[in-house]
């Protein structure tokens, strides 16, 4: 069968893309490993509620995931997390998290929240931000701790990058997490000023009914336009034709990687793109009435000095989403745990998780309480963007630049999230019309 256009992989980049496409009346084949599409933001069944196996919010930055969700017709659905705030778990006790902050980094570090985890001589060496000289640094960590100090580093922004990132900030390139946070002058206003030219409210926000909706709808969106998603193909080889691309079979005109496997399915000379941290999430569903009171607001992020739980990041779903509240009903709740740190494998099973959750919520919780659970492993899907994966990224896209009729898109390229992939992979889609 011939086709208009074959897209590689059906994660949220390669559906963004292939509805893209078809949307320009191009006849699309998405290609699709698993027996499932959506990749990360795929959906599983836990205890009878259907719930996000991966991602489960977007970063309202720069209005794109927005805009999407509008043209999908799911700008009813989307809903804005409880006010609960999140807090940090330190080795000599829990902190709120700054409300106001960028990875971490305060805005404002004589703010009460800050200074109730950071400390006073912790928010005294931060402030000395505003009146430092520019300090030049190489990755993420060495600005912080040379603008802002140790404290900052390790208490605020190492525990929220390790759970957005999956990585130490010590190997993350600022401009790869953090695009516009200026390496000249104070951070605190730097990060003011990124947060004054984001859109009104909350940082992130989500979807009634779980982020996979989203899959849903972009997968019906491109079969409506005659686009066929095919799940179960693992694409093992692209060969060049006179015309166009040879895949698994099929052939296009036009071809849109959306995975790494970009590198070796194009023979590209370049270095290897980050393979991504090991992360295992537990979820579990349980009866326990005592976490109505949302004792840790919407989660909690471990630091890494924190040695009493496995786990570097809770999320209490139920406290953050109401509609999930809903359909959980009255005293139930589900809990996420992730874990998985740069450079290590933490083994995590139902039972260190019942325990860390124990810990975190610092509320005791039983296994009898337990509805369900399931453990997911996600391997190669969060790449670290350190400077070295950066370095390859520009290797990658310089290369195909040069093809004709062939682009890439995904979050190995673009950065981790749902904001960065999306524009990325409408971009790379009109790259090829
Ligand atoms: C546990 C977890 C939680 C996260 N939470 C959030 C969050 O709350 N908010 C947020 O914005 N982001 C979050 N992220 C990140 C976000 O989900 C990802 O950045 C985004 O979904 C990546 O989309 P993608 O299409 O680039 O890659 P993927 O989702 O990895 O999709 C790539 C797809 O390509 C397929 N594929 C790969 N190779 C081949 C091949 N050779 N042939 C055929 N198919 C192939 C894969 O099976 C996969 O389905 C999270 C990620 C994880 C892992």
């Amino acid at each position: 069968m011939t086709w208009d256009a074959i897209v590689v992989g059906g994660g949220i980049a390669g559906l963004v893309a292939a509805r893209e496409l078809a949307h320009e009346g191009l006849r699309t084949l998405v290609l699709e490993q698993r027996d499932a599409p959506g990749g990360a933001v795929r959906a599983h069944t836990v205890a009878g509620l259907r719930l996000d196996a991966g991602a489960e919010s977007f970063a309202t930055r720069g209005g794109t995931v927005a805009a999407l969700l509008d043209e999908l017709g799911l700008a009813d659905r989307v809903r804005t997390p409880e006010p609960h705030g999140s807090w940090v778990h330190l080795p000599h006790g829990d902190g709120p998290l700054p409300r106001t902050g960028l990875l971490g980094i305060p805005a404002h570090p004589w703010a009460a929240d800050v200074r109730r985890t950071l400390g006073l001589v912790g928010a005294a060496r931060a402030s000395l931000d505003l009146v430092l000289p520019s300090t030049p640094a190489d990755s993420l960590g060495e600005l912080v701790r040379r603008r802002m100090g140790a404290r900052v580093l390790d208490r605020l922004v190492r525990p929220i990058v390790g759970g957005v990132h999956a990585a130490d900030p010590d190997d993350l390139a600022v401009d790869a997490v953090a695009p516009g946070l200026t390496t000249r002058g104070s951070l605190a206003r730097a990060v003011r000023r990124l947060r004054a030219s984001a859109p009104a409210g909350s940082a992130v926000q989500g979807l009634d009914g779980g982020l996979h909706v989203l899959v849903d709808a972009l997968v019906a969106d491109v079969e409506s336009c005659g686009g066929e998603v095919r799940t179960g193909v693992a694409v093992t080889d692209a060969r060049r034709t006179t015309d166009g691309w040879d895949v698994a079979g099929e052939r296009a005109a036009r071809l849109v990687l959306a995975t790494p496997a970009a590198v070796g399915l194009l023979g590209i000379a370049a270095g290897e793109p980050d393979p991504g941290a090991q992360v295992t999430l537990v979820t579990l569903v349980l009866d326990a009435p005592e976490l109505d009171a949302a004792p840790r607001g919407t989660g909690v992020l471990v630091a890494r000095d924190a040695t009493d739980v496995a786990a570097k990041a809770l999320t209490h779903a139920t406290a953050k989403w109401a509609w999930l509240a809903r359909a959980a009903g009255p005293g139930r709740h589900v809990v996420r745990l992730s874990y998985g740190r740069a450079g290590a494998e933490t083994p995590a099973d139902v039972d260190v998780a019942l325990r860390d959750a124990s810990t975190l919520l610092a509320v005791p919780l039983e296994a009898g309480g337990l509805l369900g659970h399931a453990v997911v492993r996600w391997t190669q899907a969060l790449p670290r963007p350190s400077a070295a994966h950066q370095a390859v990224v520009r290797e990658v896209r310089t290369a195909v630049e040069a093809l004709d009729g062939v682009a890439v898109c995904g979050a190995w390229v673009a950065g981790n999230g749902l904001a960065s992939v999306v524009p990325d992979a409408r971009a790379a889609a009109r790259s090829v019309l």
